[in-house]
């Protein structure tokens, strides 16, 4: 049965009435993911809650600032929790510790999914979603939630949802920049989230030289394709060994890319650990929908910026990148 669909004063009524609460996030969580996970769980365990938060914490390296607001421990146990919150999953294969929000559903808690995405299906297994593509972020949506349920909103809770809702917007320049976003950023500051820590590890990170070196490859390697008008760029594993940068931290590669005069859409292919690709999709052409595309292969997304996964390699024949 799909999930009641619910508004952020449900949800905030909800989390009054509760005590202990469950949070879980996405894999490969992005500045996103983790400020609407740890903001949510400061601003809770402010309010006298107890929080457990099922989010890995394999901290890419232009996030680490977090860490001087949470201690990012992930809760490898089920327990006994009165409610679940997923944020920012649009799919269920998209859930991170998938295993133990089973546990909790199977133990009559109540699941209720926060997304920005479009549905990709998590509304079959949710009991609640509050789903709005119209929202910058899943930290926009958790900020609204405390808001309305009249939960204060410390300096640590600010700084994660200015995060989440910078990076997801590309710091305010993609299409999902709305007047609400940025008055919920006004008011974030005014909270004392630490606007210029973001800016200068999350958009601008200073230690990044060979995040650099790593773009140089990708703009060497662009291939346009004339007939479907799309630019392809890619990196391998050995790419990210050889420059000692984990695959979490190049995730910004494709909005770089997504500057083409002419393109139609953007991909950028990287391997992951076994035998895994991920693709990144992104468009400014008014009439394209990448979300559409990545959905058909088991991906999902936005309409301007989607991706999926596959299994396979990239090897080089011939001078020329093909998927194995
Ligand atoms: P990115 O390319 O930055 O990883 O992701 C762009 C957008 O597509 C994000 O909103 C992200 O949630 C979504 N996305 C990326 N990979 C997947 C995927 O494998 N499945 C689904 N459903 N969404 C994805
Ligand atoms: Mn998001």
């Amino acid at each position: 049965m799909p999930a009641q669909k619910v508004n952020a004063f449900e949800i905030a009524k909800a989390l009054k009435g509760v005590q202990r609460i469950a949070i879980f996030g996405h894999v490969l969580p992005d500045s996103d993911c983790y400020g609407s996970v740890f903001g949510m769980k400061a601003a809770l365990a402010k309010a006298g809650k107890e929080v457990f938060v099922y989010l890995d914490a394999r901290i890419p390296y232009n996030l680490e600032f977090f860490k001087n607001f949470d201690n990012l421990e992930n809760c490898p146990y089920f327990q006994n929790a009165d409610i679940a919150l997923v944020f920012d999953a649009s799919a269920l294969d998209r859930v991170e510790n998938l295993e133990i929000l089973k546990d909790y559903k199977d133990n009559g808690v109540p699941v209720f999914v926060i997304d920005h995405h479009i549905s990709g299906g998590i509304s079959d297994f949710a009991d609640f979603i509050w789903q709005d593509s119209d929202k910058s972020s899943a930290s926009e949506m958790a900020f609204d939630i405390l808001k309305v349920a009249g939960f204060s909103i410390d300096k640590g809770a600010a700084t994660f949802f200015l995060a989440g809702i910078e990076g997801d917007t590309g710091g305010f320049q993609h299409q999902n920049t709305t007047r609400e976003s940025l008055e919920a950023a006004g008011y974030l500051i005014s909270k004392g989230a630490r606007y210029r820590l973001i800016a200068d590890n999350l958009l601008n990170p200073q230690n990044g030289l060979n995040i650099l070196r790593l773009y140089g490859l990708v703009l060497e390697r662009l291939i346009y394709n004339k007939k479907y008008q799309t630019v392809t760029s890619y990196l391998t594993l050995e790419d990210a060994k050889k420059f000692g940068v984990e695959g979490d931290s190049y995730s910004g590669v494709a909005n770089l890319l997504n500057v083409i005069d002419g393109a139609k859409a953007i991909i950028f292919i990287s391997e992951r650990e076994d035998g895994i690709l991920k693709v990144s999709l992104r468009t400014r052409d008014k009439n394209v929908d990448v979300q559409k595309l990545a959905s058909y292969v088991g991906g999902g997304g936005h309409v301007k910026a989607s991706g999926f996964t596959l299994r396979g390699k990239i090897v080089i024949e011939d001078g020329q990148p093909k998927i194995v």
